[in-house]
Parts: structure tokens; sequence; C-alpha cells
């Protein structure tokens, strides 16, 4: 069985349908299970018209828009509106009319998952056209708990569901399926975080411990750096897991982080390979153990450097450094960088203005802090010496590491 993910960009209009059809039909065999995202930008829009909605502001202009976009790939494709679509339109429409008083969350994952929903109607319903095909709900086997937009999965009951219910399925016709999305125990819709398609496939891979899982992109591959922000990348035919991992540790952003755990736990091989080049064989990833990497750069914008300084003339012991470290834990947020010296603590995250107040409300007390932002973050992964030229920019260096084999540079 192989598992195959169709992102957002990969559906945006009817001749990207179109070609997804062909990929799948191409396959010949009927074990495929394909997870397909919301169609382009469409999760930005509902969350456009979430927001709206719970704020009790009109966003009918902005329903109009979204179903309009829908409507012409669907007539495009089908001539008409899939029954199932019609549904999922409707239940979207009263689902908004419910929001008032509904908390945040819990409303964004009411609403947000509509957007995969309908995509999948459309895509089903076109690829049935081509080869036998089943719509599948992912919300009756993927299991969360109830931490809304960023739902973790219940692995035990998940997997359970997945075998007696979408297996037998997928024994039979190629199965379309969402990503992106699950359901709790009470039954509420749950997403599993921006992106989270390529989890799901995983997953679904994990679950029914498919040959293979392929995740369709715009791009031939996974490439050694971002090619609209340095020149001349290069593509890599085969990466471990464990190089993926840490790539996607340092911010690249080439696979949902979530994805490569439960994929490398059963050795199954990892696939990203371009839907518009079809001939490319793209980049496996898998366990065995490659060549030495050519350098990896990875770039992130809109940092945050917060440093944290003792108050009373004693030093930035481990006391201090525990007590720092357990409100980043609390706040969940993660460090991309930090130094400490005799006096101060300094640590670089991700700038997100309602974490900063929560780290002043909490380190206040005990601690003078500054902040800088916004500031770049610079990885290169396995670096040579001559890689270090590749960063082209004048720049003011704020803080620099390296070790065996990474340089990070944070700089204004
Ligand atoms: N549609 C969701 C998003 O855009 C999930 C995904 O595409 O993976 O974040
Ligand atoms: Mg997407």
């Amino acid at each position: 069985m192989q598992i195959f993910k169709f992102g957002g960009a990969s559906v945006k209009d009817a001749s990207g349908v179109k070609n997804l059809a062909e990929i799948v039909s191409s396959f010949g065999s009927k074990k495929v299970v394909v997870v397909v995202s919301a169609m382009g930008k469409t999760t930005n829009k509902l969350e456009e018209l979430v927001k709206q909605a719970h704020e009790g502001k009109d966003y009918s202009q902005t329903l109009k828009e979204l179903k309009a976009y829908h409507h012409e790939i669907a007539r495009d494709l089908l001539g008409q509106l899939p029954e199932r679509y019609i549904e999922f339109e409707k239940s979207l429409e009263q689902a908004l009319k419910e929001l008032n008083g509904c908390e945040p969350m819990l409303a964004y994952d009411r609403i947000v998952p509509h957007g995969e929903l309908m995509s999948t109607s459309i895509v089903a319903a076109y690829l049935d056209q081509h080869v036998s095909c089943t719509w599948f709900d992912a919300r009756t086997v993927i299991r969360t708990d109830q931490y809304f937009t960023e739902a973790n999965v219940d692995w035990v009951v998940t997997e359970k569901q997945i075998i007696t219910s979408l297996k037998p399925v997928a024994e039979e016709t190629v199965v379309v399926t969402q990503g992106f999305i699950g359901s709790d125990v009470e039954g509420n819709s749950t997403t599993l975080g921006r992106e989270g398609s390529d989890y799901t496939g995983a997953i679904l891979a994990y679950c029914l411990n498919a040959d293979g899982f392929t995740v369709w992109k715009d791009v031939p591959g996974i490439l050694n750096a971002d090619p609209r922000i340095l020149e001349g990348t290069e593509q890599y035919e085969k990466l471990s897991y464990r190089e993926v991992t840490e790539m996607t540790y340092y911010g690249a952003q080439v696979i949902h982080p979530k994805t490569l755990k439960p994929i490398a736990q059963k050795s199954i091989p990892l696939i990203v390979r371009s839907f518009l080049d079809k001939g490319k064989q793209g980049t496996t990833i898998a366990t065995e153990n490659t060549t030495k990497m050519i350098p990896c750069f990875v770039f992130k914008g809109n940092q945050l450097l917060v440093t944290a300084q003792v108050k009373d003339h004693s030093f930035m012991d481990e006391k201090k450094l525990g007590l720092i470290l357990q409100v980043l834990d609390l706040l969940n947020i993660k460090i991309n960088l930090m130094q400490n010296s005799a006096l101060t603590f300094s640590f670089c995250i991700d700038n997100k203005e309602f974490k900063s107040k929560r780290i002043k409300e909490l380190l206040n007390r005990d601690f003078m802090l500054s902040f800088e932002s916004p500031l770049n973050l610079a990885t290169i992964k396995n670096y040579t010496p001559d890689s270090f030229n590749k960063l082209p920019w004048n720049r003011t260096v704020i803080m620099e590491q390296k070790t065996a084999n990474n340089y990070q540079v944070l700089y204004r």
C-alpha cells in the first residue's frame, strides 16, 4: 500500500486536480490512499472567515469568495457541484452562525476543517471518473485530544480505528481522505496544526504499514536551501530520517516536523517529488547512511533576542538558568539559539508578541530583560570552509555559534 499526499498548491485549480488524477491513475494498483489538503490558500481564507464571524463582523464577502472559488473548480471538472460538497457548504454556513460565545480555538476547529472536507469532495468525485475511489472522512479514524488547533493524536485509538474501518476500504479501492483534521472523544472536529497534512499521511502510513509515503510538491525534491533566498541550490537524492529531522529542527520547511518520527519508526521510505515534473525521482528519505551531506542552509526571519541579566550581581547560575527554561517550557517556546555569560543568558526565539509579553510578566521580577527584534537567523548544517561565503549580505552579527557540524549566526 502507498500513501500519497497532495498539498494545497497541487489542487489549487481544475488542472491541478486533473494532474492529481493522472498521477494516481498511472499507478494502476488499487492500493493507494490519497491525502489531500484544502485547495490553494483556502485555509488562510477560512482563518479570516472564522475571525470575522467570531468577532461578529460581516463575513458574507469572504464566504462568497470562498464558495465562488470552489464552484469554479468543481464546475470546470464535473459540470456541477457534487452532493457531498453541497452538504459541507451547508454545514459550514450553519457552523458560522453558531459561533456566538464559542471559545476561539474551538471555533477555529469547527470552521477550518471545511477546507479539506470541501476539497476532498471535489477531488474524489473527479477521481472516481478515472479509477474506482472512495471518499473517506478522516475524522472518523484520527482521534485526538482537545488541544484545539494543535491537537495531539491518540495513537492507540487511531491505529485501532484505521485498521478496522479504513484498511478494508483501502484494500478494495483508492481512498481519498483529508489531511490536517481529526476529532476528539466527543466528536468535535480538531486540527493538527498548520501544514499538518504531511503528518496525517505519516499517521496513515504508520497504521497501515504502508510500503511508501510520497509527498507530491511543487519543488523537485528536498533542496539544500530555499531557492528564493540563495542562488545555485542543489537537490538531495537521498537523505536519512535523522538528517531531515535535524533540518526541520533548524526551521527548514521541507516537511511538517512531526512527520518523520512515525515514518522512521517503521522504516517506511518517504519520497518528496514534483507533481509538475512527474518524470523526476525526487528525494528519498530512508534509514540508510548517506555519504557526507552537502551543506544545507536554513534561514529564519522575524527572530527575537531576549537577554536576561541577573539583578543582584550574583552569577547566572544553574538555578537561575533552570528558572528561565521552566518559564519557556511553560509557554511552549522553542529556543533557536542561546548563549550564557557570567551575568546574562540570551536566547533567540520566533518573534510572537503575546509570547514576549508573557515572558516579561513571568521573568521581570528576577531579571533585567532586554528585547531586540526583528533579527534573522541563518544555520549552515554540515558547513564547509566555502559555505560561509554563500552568506551574501552585509550583516551586523549579533550572536554566532559553531560546533563540529553546524554554524549559526544571528544578524541584523
Ligand atoms: N490546509 C492546511 C494548511 O494549509 C493543512 C495543510 O495544508 O497541510 O495549513
Ligand atoms: Mg496547505
